[in-house]
């Protein structure tokens, strides 16, 4: 069985309550979203084939403790990406970076799903399947990307109508050239008392916008 890879790399996690820490990260090929702040586009359709056999190895041989999936779309490739799983060392923590618009139904439970729930400004709204906020575990994270102060209101919408900050952990951050800063975000956070985690890219403070880090 093989999948399509567009890149494996190693760097520090950028995100979530993982950010810091070494990991393992193999982007796969393709998404079925094209949000207009996606600043993954190489994705979309530069790949190469290997066997899950080979991914496996060159996870399990990493030093990294963490392996992440990401894309593109990981789930595009599912049935591979839930083989590939299986052949993945007990000790590794697997990380699942999902737009959240395929359903999460299979997915090893020993998975944390990141799922991204994509808000009007991303040009993607409604796209996420909404089964899937009854799949997601306490383990899992769930994470809104604000373009704008719509985007905000949506956000908190979501929060009320899904109980979503007592079903798993909550990751806020905004689109680079979003109309609201870091702090005006982070006031609003405060003001309203969100039981979030507001967070910063890691990897881009690091390196920058340099591809494979
Ligand atoms: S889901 Fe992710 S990879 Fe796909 S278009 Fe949106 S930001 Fe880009």
């Amino acid at each position: 069985m093989t999948m399509i890879v567009n890149e494996i790399f190693e760097s520090l996690q950028g995100e979530s309550s993982f950010a810091g820490l070494p990991c393992f990260f193999v982007r796969l090929t393709g998404c079925n979203l094209r949000c207009t702040w996606c600043d993954t586009r190489y994705a979309y359709t530069e790949g190469t084939e290997y066997s899950v056999d080979v991914i496996a190895d060159k996870i399990n041989s990493s030093k990294a403790g963490i392996v992440e999936f990401t894309g593109g779309e990981p789930l595009l490739q599912k049935e591979e990406l839930v083989r590939l799983i299986g052949l993945i060392d007990a000790s590794k923590k697997i990380l699942l970076e999902t737009n959240g618009s395929i359903s999460l139904q299979g997915i090893p439970e020993r998975v944390a799903i990141i799922a991204d729930v994509k808000l009007k400004g991303s040009g993607e709204g409604g796209s996420f399947l909404k089964d899937n906020f009854e799949c997601v575990k306490k383990t899992d994270e769930l994470k809104f990307v604000l373009s704008d102060k719509n985007d905000y209101c949506e956000m908190k919408d979501h929060l009320l109508r899904y109980s979503l900050e007592e079903k798993c952990s909550v990751l806020i951050s905004r689109v680079k050239n979003a109309e609201l800063t870091d702090s005006e975000i982070a006031d609003m956070i405060l003001r309203d008392g969100l039981k979030v985690r507001y967070q910063i890219q890691l990897h881009k403070l690091i390196w920058g916008e340099q591809r494979g880090k």
